[in-house]
């Protein structure tokens, strides 16, 4: 029997739908993988901006990840929004045990409308411990330089490799530039710009539904530049279809 590609993503909860788990699983099955999915924590938001979260406890996540790594053939890993500390040091003694699949690590520090879902030590612990373990890294510019501590996208790309993670992609959502220019560095020390069309408006979940189609296209056997270009096409095109099921920020529309 033909089997869909079973990708595991590890993200938060956030009940308005538009980012988030929901957004993965969302991303993931309409190009064709399966999703399994683990929830780190529950937000409290509306498409506006997040107020509160509540973690998960770091053992139920443990248990859960046994239990689907022993019963699935997961091709590819993405998380997302992870909670706290704890959570961090526990994925990473997971996937030191799993060096073979490729993971994504979407470092959601913030959510969409401004509000912090990390703190020092949440930050501290991350880059330690979890970001060496990465396969690509895709933070926006904003979290590369609260990551790095740098200020240019090829600064922050050179300490941030330095860490241990084999790739990073830089999102230049937020940046003040007439396109959106994706800055990928690789540990080889080739680099990859791409450009796409800066859309007007603010979008929730756009982060989300990227670095979960890359996790889709790897986990299909695509290079990593392929897996790049191919789910960036993917976005583009949910963010142009985006609608405004809520009053704040509009929703990628992905199918
Ligand atoms: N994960 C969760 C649970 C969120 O609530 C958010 C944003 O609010 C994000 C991730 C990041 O969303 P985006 O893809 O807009 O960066």
């Amino acid at each position: 029997m033909k089997k869909r590609p079973t990708i595991l993503t590890i993200a938060g909860h956030d009940p308005t739908g538009g980012a988030g788990i929901q957004a993965d699983v969302e991303t993931i099955n309409s190009l064709g993988g399966h999703a399994c999915s683990i929830i780190t924590s529950l937000t409290a938001q509306d498409s506006r901006n997040l107020y509160s979260f509540e973690p998960v406890s770091a053992d139920l996540i443990r248990r859960q990840f046994k239990l689907l790594h022993n019963d699935f053939e997961i091709r590819a890993i993405k998380t997302g929004m992870i909670g706290n500390h704890k959570i961090v040091e526990t994925l990473a003694e997971l996937f030191r045990q799993i060096p073979d699949i490729p993971v994504v690590m979407d470092p959601v520090l913030a959510a969409g409308g401004g509000s912090s879902v990390s703190d020092n030590k949440f930050v501290a612990t991350f880059i330690q411990q979890l970001l060496p373990l990465a396969t690509l890294a895709t933070p926006n510019t904003q979290e590369a330089r609260i990551l790095s501590g740098q200020k240019t996208p090829e600064d922050c790309a050179h300490k941030l490799l330095a860490s241990g993670c084999k790739n990073i992609l830089i999102t230049g959502t937020h940046e003040d530039e007439d396109d959106v220019v994706n800055r990928l560095y690789q540990e080889d020390g080739k680099s990859l710009f791409i450009e796409s069309q800066r859309l007007p408006g603010t979008y929730h979940g756009s982060g989300c539904t990227l670095a979960g189609a890359i996790s889709f296209y790897l986990a299909s056997d695509h290079s990593l530049t392929n897996a790049i270009k191919l789910a960036q096409d993917y976005t583009l095109n949910s963010l142009i279809n985006a609608d405004n099921p809520g009053q704040g920020q509009a929703f990628p529309v992905r199918r």
